[in-house]
């Protein structure tokens, strides 16, 4: 199943395949992640001393030109994980 693309204000149309990534923000069907880990680079305040749950995924609309995550914000590497529904109920 492909998916033509209209999600983020870009609008760029792309058919986002299973691994066809050729988007603006290069995301395939699927996201991705490329971490997902306690994450201690917040000021304490936020991020206390067991640090913020934070989840990384992969691919971004953005391109700011400061980006200091650009290994996964251009598009590269991550797991590709699935979108099934969690019951909050037994
Ligand atoms: S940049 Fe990515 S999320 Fe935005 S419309 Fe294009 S493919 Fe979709």
């Amino acid at each position: 199943m492909d998916l033509r693309c209209n999600l983020c204000p870009r609008r760029c149309g792309a058919v986002r395949g299973e691994d066809i990534s050729g988007g603006f923000c290069r995301s395939p069907l699927l996201p991705r992640i490329a971490r997902a880990a306690p994450h201690y680079g917040e000021e304490p305040c936020i991020a206390g001393r067991n640090g913020t749950g934070a989840v990384f995924f992969t691919g971004c609309n953005l391109r700011c030109v400061f980006c200091q995550n650009i290994d996964i914000s251009r598009g590269e590497g991550g797991r590709t994980v699935t979108v099934s529904p969690v019951s909050a109920f037994p």
